[in-house]
């Protein structure tokens, strides 16, 4: 929330602007076959997920489709893994200086799946990743590498596709002009729009608040009925998405253009994703909007933190009208298909910047008082103040500084404090007190160290997108640390002493179990999240039963309720023999080798959970 001074940065269309109209044809040939006609498009490139954008196509596919090299190569990455991309394989085309991605794979063929196992026996290890020379596993254009299948973080059968340079920033296939994809004549949607106040002193309506709009219109035609009335900077948002005719999908839209009366102040090319900033999506959204209503904003200006290169800007597209005029906004909103729509709304500065209109809400027996941060404001919003309010007292260690009434409206009064000011512990009004909880103001960009009695925690270098005014309290159950309304870019350590943190306990973000170490009296972890943390024990390892045996594949099954597997090894009398672990069944299985493999004999099962608990199991087969 370190408000960037409004230099003015005119960025030349870039590299990007010209990818976008680029199209390249006949490099590549479509991983899986569609005889029968067009393929069954699940995602595009641009597309909103939960942390990142989409850098691929998913295509909807039966588990079990055959998968072919796209281009000649060599095989330069094997991953076998039961999160993210599954069973996933990478092949670097020299010629081309690019590579192709292929993710949630079933199972690896012939020689890729020969050389994994081989390493898995090498490492005894079922879970890994490997980077692999060139000449080792070449490939030729139209070989087949795998089945498709629905492993990792999937949630149906289909084939994730990547076209990435050589340096991991992802490409649209969609300019290789596949036969295979579908075609569309349906443009962009746009639902709603909401403007966010970025300093102080900015308003939306005569208040300090982000306010959303309903959008009218339909077939690429879009527009807000009324004007809108805003004051000082402000930035816009829009809840917007790609559709297909005939699709139960929504999808990204690959390209965003504002403009402030005739001049172009914002846009943004979602045509292709650096891997490496990927996560700065959390930061291109409204993230705490995403976590409230499961709905992603996308913002038309470059937020604070926001590293990606996809955007050209003036002011980083941030509004901020000089003149009491009425203003025109029109936002141009581009498809893969080259549809288009437009949304057309009007602004004007028009703030009554002092409501007298107070009304003192008599059904409320004493005052309340409410606060909120947004960027590097605190906002102290009071209902019925009998003396109309006409300040509040502002506590710095127990030293009262009073503060005036910044507006009101209706029934509410507002008071505003700029953090960089000073961290408030308390504030008074009306006769409430209303205790705070900061602790410290966290600077983005360097590494940090929070020190305090019951709490450490270590800000590494960048993981921060913005300055974060850190708020803790502990509780006897769980520890809020922050709110879960701020995204890292990188993972938190964080060490926390509690007489209520149990022993051996290890931390969790509501159920989600984090890598932690139980300390005496207390526990470290480590977090890409914010928001409530608890502490439970888990003192008991993985349970295995044995299923069945059917010759060709042996089965079994993993349970572990508290935290979660964290190994699993198998041997056949004395021989390891690679395991794969599947996170949606929890079933573990083996498969023979060789038509002389026999699975026969005693099997040993070593099993570990995540925190550190122990067992091996003994199975006559
Ligand atoms: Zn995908």
């Amino acid at each position: 929330m370190y408000f960037c001074t409004m230099k003015k940065f005119l960025f030349v269309f870039s590299i990007l602007y010209c990818l976008f109209s680029f199209k390249i044809f006949g490099q590549y040939i479509f991983p899986v076959d569609f005889p029968a006609g067009k393929a069954y498009l699940a995602g595009n490139v641009g597309e909103i997920r939960q942390n990142h954008f989409h850098a691929g196509i998913d295509v909807g596919i039966m588990t079990g489709t055959k998968v072919k090299a796209s281009a000649k190569g060599y095989v330069s990455k094997i991953t076998n893994s039961t999160s993210g991309y599954g069973k996933c394989l990478v092949i670097t085309h020299p010629h081309l200086k690019q590579k192709t991605l292929y993710a949630h794979l079933h199972k690896f063929e012939g020689k890729i799946g020969n050389y994994l196992k081989q390493k898995q026996k090498e490492k005894k290890k079922t879970e890994i990743d490997l980077e692999i020379s060139p000449n080792v596993i070449p490939v030729n254009m139209g070989e087949i590498i795998a089945l498709s299948g629905n492993t990792g973080a999937s949630a149906g059968a289909h084939l994730h596709y990547e076209i990435r340079t050589l340096d991991d920033v992802a490409i649209d296939p969609f300019m290789y002009q596949f036969k295979e994809l579908p075609l569309d004549k349906a443009p962009p949607v746009v639902k709603k729009i909401a403007f966010y106040p970025l300093h102080i002193n900015s308003r939306i309506n005569n208040e300090l608040a982000r306010k959303e709009y309903n959008v009218i219109g339909q077939n690429g035609v879009y527009s807000v009925p009324n004007i809108i009335n805003v004051k000082g900077a402000i930035g816009l948002e829009m809840l917007a998405w790609d559709v297909l005719q005939n699709s139960i999908h929504t999808f990204g839209i690959s390209y965003i253009e504002m403009k402030l009366d005739q001049k172009t102040i914002y846009s943004a090319n979602l045509r292709s994703i650096e891997h490496a900033q990927n996560r700065c999506m959390l930061v291109h959204i409204n993230y705490e909007i995403q976590k409230k209503n499961n709905q992603a904003f996308q913002k038309c200006y470059v937020a604070d933190g926001n590293k990606l290169k996809n955007y050209s800007h003036i002011d980083k597209g941030i509004i901020h009208l000089k003149d009491k005029k009425v203003h025109n906004l029109t936002i141009k909103m581009i498809d893969n298909w080259g549809n288009s729509s437009k949304l057309s709304l009007k602004i004007q500065d028009n703030n009554t910047s002092f409501s007298n209109q107070f009304i003192p809400d008599k059904s409320l027996t004493r005052a309340t008082l409410q606060y909120k941060v947004i960027e590097n404001t605190l906002m102290i919003e009071a209902n019925y103040l009998k003396m109309k309010g006409k300040e509040a007292f502002f506590s710095f260690s127990g030293v009262n500084y009073p503060v005036k009434l910044s507006y009101q409206i209706g029934k509410k009064i507002v008071y505003l404090w700029d953090l960089r000011d000073g961290l408030p512990d308390a504030v008074e009004a009306g006769g409430v007190r209303l205790p705070l909880f900061f602790r410290k103001m966290i600077p983005p960009q360097q590494e940090f160290w929070y020190k305090s009695k019951d709490l450490m925690i270590k800000f590494p270098k960048n993981c921060l997108f913005d300055t974060l005014y850190l708020e803790a309290r502990p509780q006897s159950h769980y520890l809020d640390l922050h709110t879960n309304f701020v995204p890292l870019f990188l993972p938190i350590e964080v060490t926390y002493f509690s007489k209520n943190v149990p022993k051996n306990a290890q931390a969790f973000a509501g159920n989600q179990l984090l890598k932690s170490i139980a300390l005496i009296g207390g526990v470290k972890f480590n977090t890409r999240q914010l928001g409530r943390f608890f502490f439970r024990p888990d003192i008991t390892p993985p349970l295995v039963q044995f299923i069945k045996n059917d010759g060709k594949t042996i089965f079994l099954k993993a349970i572990e309720n508290e935290t979660g597997l964290d190994d699993f090894k198998a041997y056949l009398n004395g021989v390891y023999l690679p395991l794969d672990f599947d996170s949606k069944t929890n079933i573990l299985s083996a498969e023979k080798d060789s038509p002389s493999h026999v699975l026969k004999g005693n099997l040993e099962v070593f099993v570990s959970d995540i925190a550190g608990n122990q067992k091996k199991y003994y199975f006559k087969i």
